[in-house]
């Protein structure tokens, strides 16, 4: 079984930070990115695999895949985000609402938090039940943060944000995030911000009225250092290193495996801290040796 190493697609965004480049080892011409994609084939940022854009590599490998594999498009989408400044509060369609709009999948997301600064914290989901009109007020009013919790994060948290939940990475927060492939993102609220000429960037209040879940955030969905998170979306696992390791694979579904901290080996290939990997289905072992630690993520619901 051949393992690939992935070359991600970097994105920028008024709020990037440094931190990608300096501590995961990302490269671009400007110091600061926003985005890190590591596993997508979203026309929006493809990913590569030996120069080869993700989506058409998975064209050509369909067994790659998993032998329960039943997707058109591909599902996931992976990616690092660095959050210098706060993003926006927004909102992600569900499936249902998404097929309405011709699009295969909504936006079901989990943030992992892998750094961030003193006192950082982000906004997830109501506080309380809200009526439409109480939320609808609240956006006229530039005020939709005073509905939501405001959590202070801790590295190895992770915080799964269901479609529909209304949320914002703040600022000073590093996370891989784990989602759907979906790049359909709905804003509410943008603090007002403006970007270098000027303009605000757009705000969606209809179709974030349409589609935000108005009942209180349910907090199980709060988990610190959870080693496996799982979903009918992804199956995700976080595994330490501390010398030699072992990891199964099956047939059922690809795994990607991302190194988050420390360096390693994954097979024959030598990682380095924000180095992501593709492996193939097979039943079949990876050798991992190094210290650190890394995510592997494969399909929910398999
Ligand atoms: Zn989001």
């Amino acid at each position: 079984m051949t393992i690939y190493k992935i070359n991600p697609y970097i994105k920028n965004a008024i709020w990037a930070g440094k931190k990608l480049k300096k501590f995961y080892n990302k490269i671009s011409d400007v110091d600061e990115i926003a985005e890190s994609w590591e596993l997508s084939a979203n026309e929006n940022g493809l990913s590569q695999i030996n120069s080869i854009d993700f989506d058409k590599f998975v064209r050509d490998n369909p067994q790659f895949l998993g032998k329960n594999y039943d997707f058109e498009k591909f599902p996931l989408l992976i990616k690092y985000i660095d959050a210098d400044d706060d993003l926006s509060v927004q909102v992600h369609p569900t499936d249902e609402y998404a097929r309405k709009n011709g699009e295969p999948y909504g936006k079901n997301e989990i943030w992992y938090v892998v750094n961030h600064d003193p006192k950082a914290s982000l906004y997830v989901g109501m506080k309380e039940n809200v009526t439409r009109e109480q939320l609808e007020k609240a956006i006229d009013d530039a005020d939709v943060l005073k509905l939501l919790n405001k959590i202070e994060v801790e590295n190895y948290d992770s915080v799964f944000i269901p479609a529909g939940t209304i949320h914002a990475i703040g600022k000073g927060i590093t996370v891989i995030e784990v989602q759907q492939n979906s790049d359909t993102t709905y804003r509410l609220y943008d603090y007002d911000r403006v970007d270098k000429y000027g303009n605000h960037r757009e705000l969606h209040k209809e179709k974030s009225l349409e589609v935000s879940d108005l009942n209180r955030y349910d907090f199980d969905n709060l988990k610190h250092d959870a080693k496996k998170i799982s979903n009918e979306y992804f199956h995700i696992e976080i595994l330490d290193l501390n010398g030699d390791l072992d990891v199964e694979i099956d047939e059922d579904s690809f795994r990607f495996l991302g190194v988050f901290e420390g360096n390693c080996t994954v097979g024959e290939l030598e990682a380095q801290k924000g180095d992501s990997f593709f492996i193939p289905a097979s039943n079949d072992c990876v050798k991992i040796k190094g210290y650190g630690k890394i995510i592997i993520v494969k399909l929910g619901a398999i």
